[in-house]
């Protein structure tokens, strides 16, 4: 991937940092966008010591100008873009009786419209970038989960963000693949991250239970799916990667 450049949203924790680390090591010059400069700056580093290149984005892509800006600086400071990750998300269980409708927005605005956002300011360049490099394709990878599949008690309105971001994937892949941008889903089961983090206690301990006693897959697992999609030849297009620990139902 010599020569290629990829943008990474959420780039600062769990499956974006993995990811970043994996397109880095294909030799992809990587854009890490997410709020926490320290965490960003520090992968930078790490990324830079292995004689990858990575340039440091922060930027709170809820907002829409700033996600519109965290494109155009990676256009511009890392001359194109070839791959969009389109991996930052949240998830905030609970019940429509017990959850607050400032949880429900938090999540569509990130897990909804910062995708939106980033990626409508992202197509041009990618189509740019298919028309113009030697590999003649580009790729955007949107990082759904298997609540985009199964959906759950407590977890509807983060089903709504995934089901819809698999559907969105879905039409803007047969917009886009007369451009040679493929587009491309990969749907993570449980991964080790802090994506539980966010979870007040009781949440945290229900969503604990259900997936108590299983191995959760490591963010790299995910990163590996994702890298392999963005290096396969022109000619091959993985439309989706649903991922499971080997003992999730
Ligand atoms: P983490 O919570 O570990 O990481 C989330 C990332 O998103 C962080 O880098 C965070 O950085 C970034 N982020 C959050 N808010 C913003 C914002 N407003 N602007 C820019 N960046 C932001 O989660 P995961 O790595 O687990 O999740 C990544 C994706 O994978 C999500 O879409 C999630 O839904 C999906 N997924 C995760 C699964 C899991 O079990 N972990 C399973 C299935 C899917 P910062 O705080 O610095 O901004």
């Amino acid at each position: 991937m010599d020569g290629a450049v990829a943008l990474v949203t959420g780039a600062s924790r769990g499956i974006g940092a993995a990811t970043a680390r994996r397109l880095a090591g294909e030799g992809a010059a990587v854009a890490l966008v997410a709020r926490r400069r320290d965490h960003l700056r520090r992968l930078a580093e790490d990324i830079t010591r292995r004689d990858g290149r990575a340039r440091v984005v922060e930027a709170d892509i809820t907002e829409p100008e700033q996600a519109y800006q965290a494109v155009q600086e990676t256009r511009e400071k890392l001359g194109r873009l070839d791959i969009l990750v389109n991996n930052a998300g949240v998830m905030l269980l609970g019940t429509a009786l017990h959850t607050t409708i400032e949880e429900w927005d938090r999540m569509v605005s990130l897990n909804v419209s910062a995708l939106l956002h980033v990626t409508h300011a992202a197509v041009p360049h990618l189509i740019d970038a298919a028309a113009t490099s030697p590999r003649q394709v580009a790729d955007i990878v949107n990082v759904s989960s298997t609540a985009g599949r199964v959906a759950r008690p407590s977890s509807s309105v983060y089903n709504l963000t995934k089901f819809g971001l698999n559907g969105f994937t879905e039409a803007l892949r047969q917009e886009l693949l007369v451009e040679r941008v493929r587009v491309s889903v990969v749907g993570p089961g449980t991964v080790q991250t802090e994506l539980l983090d966010h979870l007040g206690e009781a949440a945290r301990t229900a969503a604990l239970r259900q997936v108590g006693g299983i191995e959760p897959l490591q963010a790299a697992d995910i990163a590996d799916a994702i890298g392999y999609i963005v290096t396969r030849e022109r000619r091959v297009a993985v439309n989706e990667m649903l991922v499971r620990p080997g003992d999730q139902t």
